[in-house]
């Protein structure tokens, strides 16, 4: 069962354990694992998660606006006029969904897709931070908060924008300490989330 694929594994078996090995922190051994639990799962079970995953790629995108995931175009969140003119800038579109539910924030966001890392290669050209700096001269926000994950790479980001945005008169804070350092946000709990926004302070 735990044979890692190779010869004698059936090949649209070693095809599947290499697809599910590109996954996120499946390693190998993992990914046969689950490739030979979804070979003995149901055929309603198996068709049910592969139509799930063909459904994600068919109806969701990126919002134009604040290049965050979703059904709708622009996003629900981009469209709600009650939300305040703050932008509240993050890594991933996961942290979206961590700070909405802290219930402490009212403003829109703004999805980088990652944090500046020259080790790695990831320049501010790679993010989507030209498109803040537009969105912030054609918006003028009453505040940016970067909240940008409390790590190196996060807080150079945070650095790196505060200087490209300081310029055009806007404010920019970011959120107060409380938080485990290094922490990545979608593994905070809501509670010191919360308490960390409602803290935050201007660069
Ligand atoms: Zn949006």
């Amino acid at each position: 069962m735990s044979s890692a694929f190779g010869s004698g594994v059936a090949q649209p078996v070693a095809t599947l354990s290499q697809e599910l090995a590109k996954l996120p922190g499946i390693g190998p051994k993992t990914a046969s694992r689950l490739a030979y639990h979804i070979l003995k799962a149901s055929r309603e079970d198996a068709v049910a998660l592969a139509e799930a995953i063909v459904e994600v790629k068919n109806r969701i995108s990126m919002c134009p606006i604040c290049f965050n995931m979703t059904e709708q175009v622009p996003c629900e969140i981009c469209s709600d006029p009650r939300r305040e003119n703050t932008i509240c800038v993050v890594q991933d579109p996961l942290d979206v969904v961590a700070i909405e539910r802290t219930h402490e924030y009212r403003g829109k966001y703004h999805v980088l897709h990652g944090a500046i890392s020259p080790v790695d290669g990831i320049t501010p050209d790679k993010l989507r931070i030209s498109e803040l700096i537009e969105r912030v001269k054609v918006d003028s926000p009453d505040e940016v908060i970067v909240f940008t994950n409390l790590d190196l790479n996060g807080d150079a980001t945070a650095v790196y924008l505060h200087r490209q945005l300081a310029p055009l008169g806007v404010n920019v804070s970011r959120p107060a300490s409380g938080l485990p350092v290094g922490s990545d946000l979608e593994y905070v709990d809501d509670m010191t989330l919360g308490r960390s926004l409602a803290g935050r302070r201007i660069f």
